[in-house]
């Protein structure tokens, strides 16, 4: 038996009005056990808790864990690692694999390797169509039978309205199942590397405009209404995308929605010396988008917070800003990103927590620290300030690299069993 002792403690009671008890939670098996205060006879492990938040285990829905096909950048095992250096319980791995993601025999593969792995539980995503090419939709009942419930092609958009359209409605049809969009219209992208602005032109990059984000939604949410299939707008970048979530909420539209925390935490002024580890779609925007993204994550607007965790190798990320490829990695940096900005426990683990295990459906993960509930478990604390140097992750292209954090997790449980634990600390 585990105990966490003396942490301030998340439970059922406490996350509506976001306070906070200070008690101690034993771990039994697989499960919670006691919550309150635990006498220590036949605990075999004792965790000192005290000032750090216990919640559930964080859940990241927009993971590439980048096997099959890129393991050089990362992989089942290293992504798992990392996740749960970063407080992570569970993440969602996304299909743009190679190959891609697309069919039963895939997921089964990614799904046992995580299991074998052990560390998170792996959710994966499957390809809404085959090849993630747009063309021909991908067997999404199969799909759905294996334990698929997200469905995307991130990394690309489904740009023919007809395919989309009639992927949806065999979503729609399947309870739990959510289309998950990577909103880029192509035809405003080719040329760009960085958001569409002032920054872009005083250094002569090419630029992404918001409009290729909004423009996808917009019709996206056409066909929402028109299918009623549940739709997730993965890492929102724009303000105008937020007006257009929080009109298509305020209609009663089934509409989620993501922010990364490299979103909440940079604008492109950051850009300045074209570090390309700063390079990613959608790119980082303007100091205006940038604060109507934090209060869209306040007001609800903005239900989760997502890493978009993109692994790449050194040598891909060490050419020209234009060259380099797209992505950052997030989850060792994520918890303390979010905590930064939102510096409110409860918010924190509705964003990183809740919120995302009730979108991805995942029954086990962000549930209340209470009795008979999954040990699945982070301890965080919000004091630890610490510089991300070195990462757990195979790749190391963090735009947070060098950069003092404060508010880390220390301990992490998944099933019973701890999987991370800060050296030197708890
Ligand atoms: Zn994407």
């Amino acid at each position: 038996m585990i105990l966490i002792r003396g942490g301030r403690v998340f439970s059922d009671s406490t996350f509506s009005r976001g306070g906070f008890e200070v008690k101690d939670v034993l771990i039994d098996g697989d499960r919670i056990a006691a919550v309150g205060s635990v006498d220590t006879d036949e605990v075999s492990e004792v965790v000192d808790a005290s000032g750090c938040l216990v919640g559930p285990g964080f859940v990241d829905i927009h993971t590439h864990l980048r096997e099959p096909g890129h393991t050089w950048k990362e992989d089942i095992a290293s992504g798992s690692a990392a996740a749960v250096a970063g407080g992570f319980t569970a993440v969602v791995a996304m299909p743009n694999t190679d190959p891609p993601i697309d069919e039963v025999k895939i997921v089964e593969e990614v799904a046992l390797r995580g299991d074998e792995v052990g560390l998170v539980e792996v959710a994966v995503a499957g390809a809404m169509t085959q090849g993630r090419a747009g063309v021909v939709p991908s067997d999404i009942e199969g799909l759905y039978e294996c334990g698929v419930r997200v469905f995307t092609d991130d990394g690309d958009s489904v740009d023919d309205t007809d395919v989309l359209h009639s992927v949806m409605v065999r979503i729609a049809a399947l309870p739990g199942a959510v289309v998950f969009q990577h909103a880029e219209d192509v035809s405003m992208t080719v040329d760009g590397h960085m958001h569409e602005g002032s920054m872009s032109v005083r250094l002569d990059v090419g630029g992404l405009p918001a409009e290729a984000e909004m423009e996808v939604v917009r019709r996206d949410l056409d066909l929402v209404r028109e299918t009623g299939a549940r739709y997730h707008c993965q890492h929102v970048s724009a303000a105008g995308t937020v007006e257009l979530i929080r009109h298509a909420k305020a209609e009663g539209l089934p509409i989620t929605a993501e922010v990364t925390p490299h979103h909440l935490s940079f604008d492109d002024t950051a850009l300045a010396d074209l570090d390309t580890n700063f390079k990613m779609y959608p790119p980082l925007r303007s100091s205006d988008d940038r604060r109507v993204l934090r209060e869209a994550l306040d007001d609800g607007t903005i239900d989760v917070v997502a890493t978009d965790h993109a692994p790449h190798a050194p040598e891909e990320k060490a050419t020209s800003f234009g060259e380099a490829p797209r992505g950052v990695i997030g989850l060792e940096t994520a918890a303390a990103a979010v905590w930064e900005v939102v510096k409110d426990p409860a918010l924190m683990f509705q964003a990183l927590s809740l919120n995302p295990a009730s979108i991805a459906c995942l029954g086990e993960q962000g549930r209340p620290i209470a009795v008979g509930e999954p040990a699945n478990i982070v301890v965080f604390d919000p004091r630890h300030e610490w510089t991300p140097d070195r990462f757990v992750s195979r790749s190391s292209n963090s735009p947070y690299k060098g950069r003092l954090l404060r508010g880390r997790p220390l301990l992490t449980v998944h099933r019973g069993r701890i999987v991370h634990r800060l050296r030197g600390v708890a």
